[in-house]
């Protein structure tokens, strides 16, 4: 239960809280004994560092030596991740609200099936929302409700723009969970976020200048509360759903070839689903041939990793979203700028942050920012 500090004598020098947003080596945490505080700016300890442990967005972590007066600390423990994704790199999230538009832009349904796809791989639950319900009749809407659930799905459908509240249902399925905002621009998921999170302001990572640079690329991410309990992560890191995952994997992401393997089996253990004889999966559905097509492209993927010469196949361990651990390759080895001891220190002793001016990093000036290695 989040309480309120109110004795400052009495306060805690180690709590435990959630990785809300980094830049650069600094990480905003949350603590769980604040609620709804400002996060604390921390620093990872040098022996984390040693031990290649690195901090994600989504972490629970241990904070020691709090300081109260100016909310910094140092994470000194990261608790075993439940899950973690790649792209964008979140660790403990649950699932994935995939935003489409019915209409403006147009719903095309291949772009809609590779997205689902893609949500599907990373073994964490999806929920499909499709927005400007306002833009369509009932005779579309209800055309891509059927569609949809032949697919094997339920959407959720919306008007960010002429709903006067959002459904309960979504709400409540996002509630207490940490949910990854995925999909295409112009779908309106910012307009949706701005109604989930009606007080962006709370936003932590908000920069701009060098800083920002990171900010829309596909590995900036930053979480936000949500009203109640729960956190969204606001990442446009989903936009070009690239498949790279097994051909297992594939076959997992497809509700319609689960349901018709649960029906019967193949007669080949190894079967594709494409001509070979005894076949349960293949037929007359409607995401068959989005199946065979992205079938080539994980074969082509999977082929290109098998010609890549030893040193560049490095592998990267990801827990899936039951905690089982899986091998995935990794394909571009992370660059980070390293920056002297000295200069590290002298960074956090120059960088007289006020969180309560929540988007801080906006004041620092050329000179400060150099300070932190930009
Ligand atoms: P994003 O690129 O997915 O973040 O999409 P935005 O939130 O920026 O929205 C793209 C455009 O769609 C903006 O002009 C929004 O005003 C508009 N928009 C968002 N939601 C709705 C809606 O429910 N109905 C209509 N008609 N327009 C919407
Ligand atoms: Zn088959």
């Amino acid at each position: 239960m989040p309480y309120k500090v109110s004795n400052t004598a009495a306060l805690p020098t180690t709590a435990v809280g959630t990785v809300l947003a980094s830049q650069a080596n600094y990480y905003f945490v949350q603590l769980d004994i604040e609620g709804d505080g400002k996060p604390f700016l921390c620093l990872r300890r040098a022996l984390l560092k040693k031990l290649g442990q690195q901090v994600l967005v989504g972490d629970r972590v241990e904070v020691e030596e709090l300081d109260w007066q100016d909310r910094r600390g140092a994470i000194a423990t990261i608790h075993p991740r439940r899950t973690q994704l790649d792209r964008p790199p979140v660790a403990n999230a649950d699932q994935i609200l995939l935003v489409f538009a019915l209409a403006s832009p147009t719903l095309d349904p291949h772009q809609l099936s590779r997205f689902l796809v893609k949500a599907e791989s990373t073994g964490l639950d999806v929920i499909l929302c499709l927005n400007k319900r306002d833009l369509v009749s009932h005779d579309v809407l209800n055309h891509w409700q059927a569609r949809l659930q032949s697919w094997g799905y339920q959407p959720t459908v919306i008007s960010v723009q002429t709903d006067p509240a959002l459904p309960s249902e979504l709400l409540t399925a996002l509630s207490g969970k940490t949910n990854i905002v995925a999909g295409p621009s112009g779908v309106g998921k910012s307009s949706l976020i701005g109604r989930l999170v009606p007080d962006l302001t709370l936003r932590t990572g908000a920069v701009s200048g060098k800083l920002g640079r990171g900010r829309h690329t596909t590995r900036h991410v930053e979480l936000f509360d949500l009203p109640g309990s729960g956190l969204l992560a606001d990442t446009p890191g989903f936009n070009q759903p690239d498949l790279t995952c097994t051909v297992e994997q594939l076959v997992a992401c497809f509700p319609e070839i689960q349901a018709r393997l649960a029906q019967g089996n193949c007669q080949f253990n190894n079967c594709l689903h494409r001509d070979e004889p005894g076949c349960a999966v293949r037929g007359d559905w409607e995401r068959y041939d989005d199946y065979l097509a992205m079938l080539e492209d994980v074969m082509a993927y999977q082929q290109s990793l098998d010609n890549r010469p030893d040193e560049e196949a490095l592998e990267k361990v990801k827990v899936g979203a039951a905690g089982q651990v899986q091998h995935e390759p990794k394909l571009e080895a992370r660059k980070y700028r390293r920056i002297s001891r000295r200069s590290r220190h002298q960074a956090m002793d120059d960088l007289k942050l006020d969180l309560t001016d929540v988007e801080s990093f906006e004041d620092l000036d050329d000179d400060e920012l150099e300070d932190l290695g930009f």
